[in-house]
């Protein structure tokens, strides 16, 4: 076939990192915390000091077991770790102690949406390993610094690295699998998105010609394929343009004729361009062997014992069926499981449409204008359950509970009653100032003549008169309109 015809297809397969959540390190007592002074968290162990030994800290392998359950992985009944050799400065052993062969996560599987497209990425294999340090480029990047300083608090915080089959298809279905990805972990409370340099990915692309992808994939081809892999993504956006660049650079190459090296390149952010780093390095540069201070880990009784909870596609179906939601609404309300507890808790109480239209349109919407989340209100869960209770029972009506209540709420910080009571809203604050204004009125027969005869004063003192009345609750201006209208 001519290569002008050819259509050509973009195959990509991701390698991520992800830290687990655990207060210490994986292989010593050394805080996961960021520190403030480099070089502060840090002990024999993980400064690879001679001598020191390595102990596993049970809670990253918990943390691992959840997402092999979460992905529906295949969890041996015993996993090992290997010294993966290399030398670089942030690697202060000159090993990393990570997992080669018998990982402690294969086959597992991750679904997710694009443009409401239902698309299954395989996960080959996903295992625990140890974070090196981090360095700093003083005075310029990687290529240009004067000096480069070295912090080791990073080093042996532990991490999990995900491989996925090429199953992808463009950068799209990336951002949509990252997003799912982070989504899963969050629910199973073992990853914080928010955390500095928490998600770290490594991405392979390779363009191939499209038949060969027909109806399955053409496992030889794939492999033949020369693929490059990109480092340096940390983010979904991030991932999603390096590889619209690295597609386009492969993709002109072929055109022109020339063949696409199989190396290593590096995402420079702020050009927004891919650069080559190195010839990539095969398995056989690292001399993998076993960790002889670890002996193997038995994981079966792991994996009966840890339990999962429930994870945002069976939530979001229950939301549909137990709470009669629209998909999109089950959508928002499922978006992390601290919005679908929240919401929960509040419709327990209410009517789900309700508790739905105000957690989901309302609440997020305002807590998003003002960049918050959920988490930091999930302490106010009374008082959303209260400001959805006055709208339930029609105390006020929902243009001021969204305008006034719930804004004053999070401006503020006030509770829900007060602000009915200071901003004389609610039927009953509304009828008891219309009350006093009435017996103000007929109390004050002079006032309101010197009213009606144009005397400037009389209308003060009547506010003055209702505002002692109500100890200052009603507001004057409020009170102000109604005397008006009532004279
Ligand atoms: P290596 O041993 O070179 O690291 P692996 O087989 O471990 O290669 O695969 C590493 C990553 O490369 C995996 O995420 C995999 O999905 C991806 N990959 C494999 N073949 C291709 C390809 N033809 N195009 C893009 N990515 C690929
Ligand atoms: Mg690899
Ligand atoms: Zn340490």
């Amino acid at each position: 076939m001519a290569q002008a015809q050819r259509d050509l297809a973009v195959v990509i397969g991701l390698e991520v990192h992800i830290q687990l959540e655990t207060d210490t390190k994986i292989f010593c007592d050394c805080s996961t915390e960021p520190a403030d002074e480099a070089n502060t968290q840090t002990c024999p162990v993980c400064l690879g000091l001679p001598g020191s030994l390595p102990v596993l800290n049970e809670a990253a392998v918990e943390a691992a077991v959840k997402v092999g359950k979460a992905i529906d992985a295949d969890i041996p009944e015993e996993t090992r770790f290997h010294r993966k050799n290399y030398y670089y400065p942030d690697l202060p052993k000159n090993f990393q102690i990570t997992q080669y062969d018998e990982p402690i996560c294969q086959d597992g599987r991750i679904e997710f949406s694009v443009e409401s497209e239902r698309r299954s990425v395989g996960i080959r294999r996903a295992h625990l390993e140890e974070d090196p340090g981090s360095l700093r480029h003083k005075g310029g990047s990687i290529d240009t610094a004067e000096y480069t300083l070295v912090d080791y608090n990073r080093a042996g915080v532990p991490l999990m690295e995900v491989v996925t089959e090429p199953d992808f298809r463009g950068p799209g279905e990336v951002r949509s699998f990252l997003s799912k990805l982070e989504e899963v972990l969050e629910y199973l409370d073992v990853f914080d998105a928010a955390r500095d340099g928490s998600l770290r990915i490594d991405a392979n692309l390779s363009v191939v010609e499209a038949d060969a992808l027909d109806g399955g994939i053409d496992e030889d081809r794939l492999a033949a394929a020369n693929r490059t892999e990109v480092k340096n993504i940390s983010s979904h956006k991030g991932a999603q343009k390096a590889l619209s660049y690295e597609a386009q650079r492969q993709k002109n190459a072929i055109k022109r004729g020339r063949e696409v090296q199989q190396e290593t390149r590096h995402w420079d952010e702020s050009r927004g361009i891919t650069v080559s780093m190195r010839s990539k390095e095969e398995e056989k540069d690292y001399r993998y062997f076993r960790e002889a201070d670890l002996p193997p880990l038995q994981v079966s009784n792991w994996k009966d014992q840890v339990e999962i909870p429930e994870l945002p596609d069976a939530r979001r179906e229950r939301f549909q069926g137990e709470y009669g939601l629209s998909a999109e609404a089950a959508d928002k309300l499922t978006s992390t499981k601290q919005v679908a507890d929240f919401y929960e808790a509040v419709t327990s109480e209410f009517d789900p449409d309700l508790a739905a239209t105000w957690v989901a349109d309302e609440l997020l919407g305002e807590l998003n204008y003002r960049d918050m989340t959920i988490t930091d209100i999930t302490d106010r869960l009374g008082e959303v359950t209260r400001l959805v209770e006055l709208v339930a029972e029609e105390e006020i009506t929902a243009k001021n509970a969204r305008e006034v209540v719930l804004r004053g709420m999070l401006d503020d910080g006030h509770d829900p009653d007060i602000i009915v009571e200071r901003e004389g809203l609610g039927k009953t604050g509304g009828d008891a100032v219309e009350t006093v204004v009435e017996q103000v009125i007929d109390q004050n027969p002079g006032a309101v003549e010197d009213f009606h005869a144009g005397e400037s004063g009389a209308l003060n003192y009547l506010v003055g008169q209702v505002m002692q009345a109500t100890g200052g609750s009603a507001d004057p201006g409020e009170v102000n309109q109604l005397l008006r209208e009532q004279l």
